[in-house]
């Protein structure tokens, strides 16, 4: 099964795939945690991406495109959750002829529903720990054990320099105009299911495993 969780930034597309991840066996593919990886590795692709995510605009889509393909040859026979691609109708257009070469095909495509009111709050309180990635929130989410990561005891956490109001603005402006507009395509195509995204975390995991099972 290959899905693309699709919404705005802070909808909890990483959340929910992390847990699909842990429940199902799947595999999470996020572009901006392999771009964040080149950033830090300081990798060519790194070196170009890094000023264009610090202001929340998008990378080129050859490069993101480029991610996806080499990542999904290292999946063996593992389902596919692609977070935060496509964001273009290009990249839509090269994720059918990726999926395509490698005998792959798109199961669903989750829209994950959010107010945007909610979506400042959720970004700028977000943080994840610095040793496994798992993550928070500092409202919605916190560690069972004040500073202490819930999955691997760690005590160090980061945030990320582009989670900040100015930036979220306009990555929600990217999303709006860039992003929305690729779900009719998958919509004419049958593929699209909605899910309240407003709703708790465990909630939207179980709207989506409805989905994947087919009862919903
Ligand atoms: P995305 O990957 O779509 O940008 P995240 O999964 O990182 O979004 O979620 C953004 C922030 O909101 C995180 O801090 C996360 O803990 C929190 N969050 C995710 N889903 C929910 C939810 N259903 N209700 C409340 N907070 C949530
Ligand atoms: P969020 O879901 O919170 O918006 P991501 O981690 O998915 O954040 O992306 C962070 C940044 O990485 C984006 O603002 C953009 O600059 C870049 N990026 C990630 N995925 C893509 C993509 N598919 N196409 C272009 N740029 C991307
Ligand atoms: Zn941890």
């Amino acid at each position: 099964m290959n899905i693309i969780l699709l919404g705005p930034p802070g909808a909890g597309k990483g959340t929910q795939a992390s847990r699909l991840e842990n429940e199902r066996g799947m595999v999470q593919l996020s572009t901006g945690d392999m771009l964040r990886a080149a950033v830090k590795a300081g990798t060519p692709v790194g070196l170009q991406a890094k000023a264009v995510m610090e202001a929340g605009e998008l990378v080129s889509d050859a490069i993101v495109s480029a991610l996806i393909g080499e990542r999904l040859d290292q999946l063996g026979e593992a389902g596919a959750i692609f977070d935060g691609y496509p964001r273009t109708a290009a990249q839509a257009e090269s994720l059918d002829q990726i999926l395509a070469e490698r005998g792959r095909s798109l199961d669903h495509v989750i829209e994950l529903v959010v107010d945007e009111d909610a979506l400042v709050e959720r970004i700028t309180g977000r943080f994840t720990c610095a040793s496994c990635g798992q993550g928070y929130h500092d409202a919605f989410k916190l560690p069972a054990v004040a500073d202490t990561c819930d999955a691997c005891g760690g005590h160090e956490f980061k945030r990320r320099p582009d989670d900040n109001e100015e930036t979220v603005r306009t990555r929600m402006a990217e999303y709006r105009a860039k992003t929305a507009p690729i779900l009719p395509i998958y919509e004419a195509r049958g593929l699209v299911k909605r899910v309240d995204g407003m709703a708790d975390i465990a909630h939207v995991t179980d709207a989506i495993e409805a989905i994947l099972d087919g009862r919903a």
